[in-house]
């Protein structure tokens, strides 16, 4: 049966991938981006018409998050994918030097707003079906593999597994199924060209493991395909 399926960042990389698997299937997506209007989901939105949904939404604005609540609200959805991300200065994030304002923006894309909008959009979690919020983290943030570096991203996908895994378990009780996924090493703008698997790939595994989640899977952390990391 289609269902209805939000994704953040959905405008280029993981988030568009998502978005194209899932109208290819016949789902319902809710795209939201900070320029939903332009690009390719503009182009996707001319072909899909009526099952695809652009939503203009700054994950770190309080002001636009409140605005796209505004525009949901009473449509159920399916599943949430908190999707959008940043990577950070590829050359100051070093245990030797740091650009600390660039490590809060990474903090306010990667942890706060997942948290953001999950609030905001739990009422529509909660009137669809589906009940599950999936957010795409990193192996990066994983303590254990002796990790070095990238240390503004890296500790903002630690926190993220920790902000949400708080919040799945105030949300068991309404049977939300709280899922946190590496997506692997995607060709994207932040994973580059010489990564290891095409966005459609990553998007293809997402979508079959969150579509075979259930509460058993409630606060775990797994790849794309479904295997188990440690924290
Ligand atoms: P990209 O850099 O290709 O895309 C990032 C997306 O996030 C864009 O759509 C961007 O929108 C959006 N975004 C950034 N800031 C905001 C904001 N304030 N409000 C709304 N959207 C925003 O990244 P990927 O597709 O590679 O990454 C997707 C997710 O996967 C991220 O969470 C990332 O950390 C994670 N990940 C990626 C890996 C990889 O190898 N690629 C590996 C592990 C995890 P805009 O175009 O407006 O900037």
């Amino acid at each position: 049966m289609s269902q209805t399926w939000m994704i953040t960042g959905a405008n280029r990389g993981i988030g568009l991938a998502l978005t194209m698997e899932l109208l290819r299937r016949g789902d319902h997506v809710i795209a939201a981006a900070r320029d939903p209007w332009g690009g390719a989901l503009a182009e996707l939105a001319g072909v899909h018409v009526g099952e695809l949904t652009p939503l203009e939404l700054d994950v770190t604005s309080d002001e636009s998050v409140a605005a796209a609540k505004r525009a949901l609200a009473g449509r159920p959805l399916d599943v949430l994918v908190n999707n959008a991300g940043l990577y950070g200065p590829r050359d100051r994030q070093s245990a030797f030097e740091m650009d600390f304002d660039a490590w809060r923006e990474v903090f306010e894309v990667n942890v706060y707003a997942p948290l953001r909008v999950a609030q905001a959009f739990l009422p529509n979690i909660e009137a669809g079906s589906g009940r599950k919020i999936a957010t795409i983290s990193s192996r990066m943030g994983s303590l254990g593999g002796n990790p070095s570096g990238a240390i503004a991203y890296r500790s903002s996908k630690t926190a993220v597994n920790m902000v949400m895994v708080a919040f799945g378990n105030a949300v068991r009780a309404s049977e939300i199924a709280v899922l946190l996924f590496h997506p692997g090493w995607v060709q994207t703008d932040m994973g580059g060209g010489g990564a290891d698997i095409p966005a459609t790939e990553s998007a293809a595994g997402l979508i079959e493991t969150i579509d075979a989640s259930g509460m058993a899977e409630t606060n775990s952390f797994r790849t794309w395909k479904g295997e188990t990391i440690p924290w």
